[in-house]
């Protein structure tokens, strides 16, 4: 800009002042050729005096260097010349100025040189005898004039350059730099130009629109990366080149990835190849998803191609927990297995007894003890059954069990009293000591809580050991606490004994009357109450399991 402006600026100078020299020049030159003409009048009428007074005498001594004067006669012939001979001389009556004086007194003339460089100014007067007098002087054309200042002339064109350069410098930088100084970010408070101020209000309000939008915008992505990333569910977005273009938190830690990995491609980052398989698909085109293990949770992991034409544009990565349904789905499937083989067991070994009896096989002083097998059998699968129902109620929430104020102390009497002749035949010394302790609770869970641990603590004994149930009210929490000095649990196990079906030594147990069901539904109601279950045991000496029942979070 500084450059057109310089441009401009250096051509209009330089016109205009060689235009004005130009012009000078033609005003200068007609006002001198009015002078000289005049002065040429003034010259003549003296000569004219001179001549009627002294007649051809006057011309004697005369210096005629600056003007040419020529007496011309009545018939046109020459009677004086300054400059020529008269004799050689043509007849002038025809010449313009001497024709003219000689009809009305006094004639005037211009002529051009044949090379138009030089200008002849005539004025002549008829004296009184009527012979005519002339004078003449030369004068430079305005070309002549010109070749002749052509040195001058450059001279002058060569200031003229120079000043339009200088003044074409400063006038482009003044002009141009209140521009440069506009300060944008602030438009309203500029102080130049005032056509500039409509340009500068219009930046202004188009600022304001800009940084509203842009707020806008932000705060709209702000509000959407806190729900993305405070979602469950895992989101990535890749591009074509299979760059991650966002990733939110619950994905970052499902792939272990600590830094920002914005940028970076998904294949250096993620290791993980039933992923890797999902998204070869997904770049070809096809939606896939997969559950995927990763660590202890299970995702769906959900592939989808974002296509743009033909052409998949980026990859969108979905990932859904699915932990609580797989892992609810395998405790099923487990589950059944576990109750269809324990089901099994009593049932083929009632089969065949019944069966040896039914044909005849069995010697009739076998039958009563066939009899009291299938009889033991039964209770097993009438306690295997009685078990499963408590358990599935137990997983449905208790629904429709009702809790009320208890005191632990007496159902834990009550489950003594009734587990008495177990710990009897199995030659446990069975006790309880406390105090009562009242809760609010489900009296049936809470009997089971303390029937199962009792149960437990007289089957796995030894004969001769004890088994110690106490009750103690704590400040906030009702304590429950079953002591016996059995066989011991390894700590390998002591995790594992919760869970269904679960037993340490399979054999030992089933023939104790146990279902590996007991703890699991200790545990369940347990957990309904909000109470908390600690285990502490050492092989060969005995276990303690203590359950806390918070008094008010029931
Ligand atoms: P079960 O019906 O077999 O007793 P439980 O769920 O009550 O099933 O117990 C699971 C397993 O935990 C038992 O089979 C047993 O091996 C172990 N266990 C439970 N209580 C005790 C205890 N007091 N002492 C030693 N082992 C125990």
């Amino acid at each position: 800009m500084t450059k057109r402006i310089f441009h401009s600026i250096c051509i209009a100078a330089a016109a205009v002042l060689a235009a004005a020299v130009v012009l000078f020049l033609c005003v200068l030159y007609n006002y001198f050729s009015e002078t000289q003409f005049s002065q040429l009048k003034v010259q003549t009428d003296m000569a004219a005096q001179g001549v009627s007074i002294a007649g051809e005498d006057y011309f004697n001594g005369l210096d005629t260097k600056k003007y040419r004067v020529t007496w011309v006669d009545e018939d046109g012939s020459v009677l004086y010349d300054s400059r020529s001979d008269t004799s050689d001389m043509e007849n002038h009556m025809e010449r313009e100025e001497i024709k003219t004086a000689f009809e009305t007194g006094q004639g005037e003339s211009k002529r051009y040189s044949s090379t138009l460089m030089e200008r002849s100014l005539y004025y002549a007067k008829r004296l009184k005898d009527g012979t005519v007098l002339r004078l003449s002087v030369s004068q430079n054309t305005v070309p002549a004039l010109l070749l002749g200042m052509s040195y001058p002339m450059c001279i002058i064109i060569i200031i003229i350059l120079i000043l339009s350069v200088v003044l074409a410098k400063r006038l482009s930088k003044s002009i141009v730099n209140p521009l440069n100084s506009l300060d944008l970010e602030r438009p309203l408070e500029n102080e130049g130009y005032d056509e500039l101020s409509l340009l500068l209000r219009r930046i202004d309000s188009q600022q304001k629109e800009l940084k509203y939008q842009s707020d806008k915008l932000q705060r709209k992505k702000n509000e959407l990366d806190t729900v993305v990333d405070s979602m469950n569910e895992g989101i990535i977005l890749l591009n074509s080149r299979n760059q991650i273009l966002s990733i939110n938190h619950t994905a970052s830690n499902l792939l272990g990835i600590s830094s920002d990995p914005v940028g970076e491609d998904i294949y250096e980052v993620c290791r993980n190849l039933a992923l890797q398989e999902l998204l070869s698909k997904a770049q070809d085109g096809v939606r896939t998803e997969k559950i995927i293990d990763f660590a202890d949770s299970y995702y769906q992991v959900d592939a989808s191609p974002i296509c743009s034409g033909e052409r998949v544009a980026g990859i969108a990565l979905l990932f859904f927990d699915v932990t609580e349904k797989e892992k609810s789905e395998q405790m099923l499937r487990e589950f059944t297995a576990n109750v269809s083989h324990e089901l099994k067991t009593p049932l083929h070994s009632i089969m065949g007894y019944a069966e040896l009896m039914a044909k005849g096989i069995a010697k009739p002083e076998d039958y009563v003890r066939f009899a009291e097998r299938i009889h033991t059998e039964t209770r097993r699968l009438v306690q295997l059954v009685d078990d499963i129902i408590n358990l599935s109620h137990l997983d449905e929430g208790a629904v429709g069990m009702q809790r009320e104020e208890v005191n632990l102390y007496t159902l834990a009497k009550a489950a003594v009293k009734s587990l008495e002749p177990e710990a009897e035949s199995a030659g446990v010394a069975l006790s309880l000591e406390g105090e009562d302790v009242f809760l609010t609770g489900i009296p049936q869970l809470l009997q089971s809580i303390i029937y199962n641990l009792c149960d437990n603590a007289v089957k796995y004994n030894r004969r001769g050991g004890k088994a110690e149930v106490e009750i103690t009210d704590g400040a906030a929490e009702a304590v429950l606490s079953v002591r016996d000095t059995g066989i011991g649990i390894l700590p390998e196990h002591q995790n594992r004994i919760f869970e269904r079906f679960y037993r340490v030594d399979k054999s030992h147990s089933k023939a104790v009357g146990g279902t590996g069901l007991g703890l699991s539904i200790v545990k369940h109601a347990a957990k309904i109450h909000n109470a908390k279950i600690e285990l502490s045991s050492v092989m060969g000496e005995g276990t303690t399991i203590t359950v806390k029942f918070p008094k008010n979070k029931i």
